[in-house]
């Protein structure tokens, strides 16, 4: 028995409904996972700061100054194999083999900048290596200086900088340009744990830990 035009046409239907029930859940699936990656992403480089603390006993990491973002550069090879790890899930950023003169990975050295769209080279992770409000403004991070809150001095953040070109971008707070959107961001602290931090928490996060924040990013009312 054939089936009629009719009868095709009702369950072509039947099966566009169902997709588009359907692609909500799988959308915010896919959106979890990657928050999840993201922060999997995250410990494995805490790790690292650990092997390299044991190397490097006041050094979380290689930084030079506040907009240092070089640290992936320090710990691969050597403290993590692979490259990967340095790559937000929810982003298109891409780490190249290309190298420099002293035969260091470009890619390695600088971040997307949280721009998750950008496929131009550069990983998706952020190294807030210097406190930047008193008691400790200018002081790079240490195992010694972080003791007032290993649970809140963070380490390093899914990247945020405030993009060229983008209206209204905020640094160092989820707009729809960065790595997960307007959501939020994956935190990575000195105990060791890594957590995701909301738009609204994002003020009050990066005061904890001894950051600047302004105005523009006070918890929305509700
Ligand atoms: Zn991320």
């Amino acid at each position: 028995m054939a089936f009629t035009l009719i009868e095709l046409l009702t369950l072509v239907a039947i099966i566009g409904v169902l997709i588009a029930l359907l692609m909500p859940a799988l959308n915010k699936a896919q959106t979890g996972g990657q928050r999840t990656a993201c922060l999997t992403n995250q410990k494995q480089m805490l790790l690292a700061t650990q092997l390299y603390l044991e190397d490097y006993p006041t050094w979380f990491y290689l930084t030079a100054d506040t907009c240092d973002d070089r640290a992936p550069s320090a710990f691969h090879p050597r403290y993590l194999p692979g490259t990967r790890t340095f790559l937000c899930p929810a982003t298109r950023n891409i780490i190249r083999t290309n190298l420099n003169a002293q035969g260091e990975h470009l890619d390695l050295l600088r971040s997307s900048q949280g721009n998750r769209l950008d496929p131009s080279g550069g990983h998706s992770y952020e190294f807030h290596g210097w406190f930047d409000t008193a008691p400790l403004a200018g002081k790079r991070k240490t195992p010694a200086n972080t003791v007032f809150g290993p649970s809140r001095a963070m380490l390093f953040t899914d990247a945020d900088d405030k993009l060229p070109g983008v209206p209204g971008d905020v640094n160092n707070f989820p707009d729809a340009v960065n790595n997960h959107g307007k959501a939020g961001w994956n935190w990575a602290f000195v105990d060791g744990h890594a957590e995701w931090i909301t738009r609204n928490q994002t003020a009050e996060a990066l005061i904890n830990s001894l950051h600047a924040t302004n105005i523009f990013m006070r918890p929305l009312p509700p």
